[in-house]
């Protein structure tokens, strides 16, 4: 069985300390379902501060890192350097990533691929834009999203690789996908997985759903078999996070 993941993506947010700190603390003051694993990604200057007060049964997750391991990269952070810092997770591909800061899916590959060999684990996110959903193109888009990625890792490897799906049109619009359509995508993914990795891989692969996730649809989505759990964003910095967390109860 998959361990169910929930993962608190908080972008550029909150905006102050105090506000991340109170995060932490609500969280830290919170009955969180124990067979769940639970990440947050505030942004990097608060990693480590976070990853202090935190309990240490939530992990924290870089929102992305570069894939040189040191250099004359002004502005970007190595897996390395988190690796050193003890952060074990890392988002990569996020679509505000690739669609503000021009990031490639051979980009994201070659991230994966260093963030990897630091002994990150990363979270991965790949999704279709509403233009493409409407064009049918839903699945295509996402396995040319993870072509490069496949032909970048050993089948080994994708034990420490979480898939988030998150349908761009889903981001941020509080129009969350249906279950009907989480699970289609989802299975698909499965099924790509399976015949261009394998079916063990396929089958351990963790793949979680991500766009406009609330306390109020979480139960539905969570129920659906190739749904193993979210990447949560805006209600990751409420309270109600802890009731996304809590979905399987
Ligand atoms: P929202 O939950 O705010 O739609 O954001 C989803 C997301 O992008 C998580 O990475």
């Amino acid at each position: 069985p998959r361990q169910f993941f929930v993962g608190g993506n908080f972008k550029m947010n909150p905006a102050t300390r105090d506000a991340k700190v109170a995060l932490a603390k609500t969280l830290n003051d919170a009955t969180l379902d124990d067979s769940v694993e639970v990440v947050i990604a505030p942004p990097s200057i608060y990693l480590i501060p976070l990853q202090e007060v935190l309990r240490k049964d939530v992990k924290v997750s870089a929102q992305n890192c570069y894939f040189k391991t040191s250099g004359a990269f002004t502005g970007e952070i190595s897996p390395s350097m988190l690796a050193d810092s003890r952060i074990p997770y890392v988002i990569l591909g996020h679509s505000e990533r690739r669609t503000l800061f021009h990031e490639t899916s051979v980009d994201v590959a070659q991230k994966t691929r260093a963030a990897i060999d630091a002994g990150l684990s990363v979270i991965l996110c790949v999704g279709e834009t509403l233009a493409q959903r409407e064009a049918g193109e839903t699945a295509k888009v996402v396995q040319e999203q993870l072509d490069p990625v496949i032909a970048a890792l050993k089948p080994q490897e994708w034990s420490k690789i979480v898939i988030a799906y998150e349908p761009v049109w889903a981001i941020g619009t509080g129009k969350v996908a249906t279950s009907a359509q989480a699970q289609e995508a989802h299975a698909d993914i499965r099924t790509y997985l399976s015949s261009n990795v394998s079916s063990e891989v396929a089958e351990s692969t963790r793949i979680i759903y991500g766009g406009s996730v609330t306390a109020s649809n979480c139960k539905e989505l969570s129920q659906q078999p190739d749904v193993d759990g979210f990447l949560v964003g805006g209600a990751s910095l409420k309270p109600e996070f802890v009731n996304i967390i809590n979905a399987k109860q």
